[in-house]
């Protein structure tokens, strides 16, 4: 029974581009008493797996915590693996705004601990006495009630980038720090305030808010489902978006639009942005944010040192790395003195920009493509590939994708092609068909047909 990943990510990418067909990006969570994680993790895995379900998920002996990635038209058989446990019966799935079929590109599933690590001992308070669930109508309303005091339960790299106005927003790198800070900072509020609060899908407010009624605050309110349910409910039901920015989210996306406000600055040169990306040197990976032209210059890196360590051969990279402490700078998330324009704590409530109105999702699945054949050979010095043709046809004036591992994807138009030693303007099946690629592919490239 195969319980683990056999895939990497890129021929996993592949694979979906491949299948053609439309994932859906959501998450869930529960809390429950799991007797036995290690069996139920695999239990999950084989049924998911079947599915082609991807994700991270984490299990525990005190429930589940999911970010997933799922093709559209298994959404009611996976949600039937779901509904097998009781407690998962009816559970809402919290489905993006915005999807990606990359968003996941594995499916792992951990067993550890706890599904979320809070640090808190549970023992010393009852968790679950929670605080009152809002939907996203009930949010807006408490939030314009003078003595409602609205707290961002998220890090700091989250929040910078979007965040609900008016909100505290502690400069945290972990949930587990924000919550004493909270209580110090709201102490003379126990009583005469509500104290409102929100994170990405709800999970971490589960805790935070039996948290903050075990420290004897009174009117403790949560938005149910997070910032995820919040953006589908003000969109389904056209209410006002009091939540600024972007949804910063952890999958391959990073982060998904609310609202066309940039709030956040490029870390580099300070101009509008709200893009996230990890730094290009495999030593450093730090999350910071870059606008295009930066990206451009800095060649995806962070600062000047990482920008001369990706120039070096790769043996001299590794040497570098080798033996010294990375891990901690990794997960240091955006905080580096090379970054000028990083802010956290205190966030500003106003727009510094707009965002060009991101294309229609409907709109990115239309451009679609063909699958055609694959590369069979690449002739270095002419810069011509030989490919063989599978499926469909191939007719000179096409455009064209050859996209593989190495190569990444490339477009262009065809214009002269040779088909089994001749020159012609169609290739069919069994066809093996040369022509000049002006970049060098590999062996095993796919070769598309893009359709619009
Ligand atoms: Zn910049
Ligand atoms: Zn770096």
């Amino acid at each position: 029974m195969q319980l683990y990943n056999t895939l990497s990510a890129e021929e996993r990418a592949i694979m979906i581009d491949d299948a053609g067909k439309q994932r859906l990006t959501l998450s869930f969570y529960a809390y429950a008493k799991i007797q036995d994680p290690k069996k139920f993790r695999d239990d999950l895995f084989v049924a998911w797996n079947k599915l082609d379900a991807l994700g991270r998920i984490y299990v525990a002996t005190e429930g589940i915590n999911a970010q997933m990635s799922i093709p559209e038209e298994n959404l009611e058989t996976f949600r039937a693996t779901l509904e097998v446990y009781d407690f998962m019966k009816g559970i809402r799935l919290n489905e993006a705004v915005e999807h990606d079929d990359h968003s996941f590109l594995k499916l792992t599933i951990k067993v550890r601990d706890k599904i979320v690590a809070d640090g808190l001992n549970d023992e010393t308070f009852d968790v679950t006495n929670i605080g009152v669930h809002l939907k996203a109508k009930e949010f807006n309303e408490i939030l314009d009630d003078p003595n409602t005091i609205v707290v961002d339960f998220r890090n700091h790299y989250e929040s910078e980038v979007g965040h609900f106005k008016g909100a505290i927003t502690p400069d945290v790198e972990t949930f587990r720090e924000s919550l004493p800070i909270i209580n110090d900072q709201l102490q003379n509020h126990k009583e005469d305030k509500n104290l409102v609060m929100y994170c990405t899908g709800g999970i971490r407010c589960e805790k935070a808010s039996a948290y903050f009624k075990h420290q004897g605050f009174k009117n403790v309110y949560q938005l149910e489902g997070g910032i995820i349910n919040y953006a589908k409910q003000i969109e389904a039901e056209g209410l006002e978006s009091k939540f600024i920015g972007k949804n910063f989210v952890f999958d391959n996306r990073l982060g998904e639009r609310i609202t066309e406000d940039i709030i956040s600055q490029c870390h580099q040169c300070g101009k509008p942005c709200d893009n996230h990306t990890n730094c290009e040197n495999d030593g450093c990976h730090l999350l910071f944010i870059q606008c295009d032209e930066c990206k451009a210059a800095m060649e995806n890196c962070c600062s000047t040192e990482c920008l001369d360590i990706i120039h070096m051969p790769l043996v001299d990279q590794v040497r570098l790395r080798t033996g010294k402490q990375v891990g901690n700078k990794v997960f240091r998330k955006g905080k580096s003195d090379s970054l000028k324009f990083k802010h956290s704590g205190e966030l500003p409530n106003t727009s510094l920009a707009t965002a060009e109105k991101p294309l229609d999702i409907r709109q990115k699945i239309k451009v679609k493509k063909v699958l055609l054949g694959k590369a069979e050979h690449y002739y270095v010095k002419a810069q011509v590939g030989l490919f063989t043709i599978e499926n469909h046809e191939l007719n000179s004036g096409d455009k064209i994708l050859i996209s593989g591992p190495t190569t990444g994807n490339q477009e262009l138009i065809l214009e002269k092609m040779i088909v089994n030693e001749a020159e012609a303007t169609t290739a069919k099946i069994g066809d093996r068909v040369t022509f000049e690629v002006p970049f060098r592919i590999r062996l095993s490239d796919k070769l598309y047909k893009i359709v619009n």
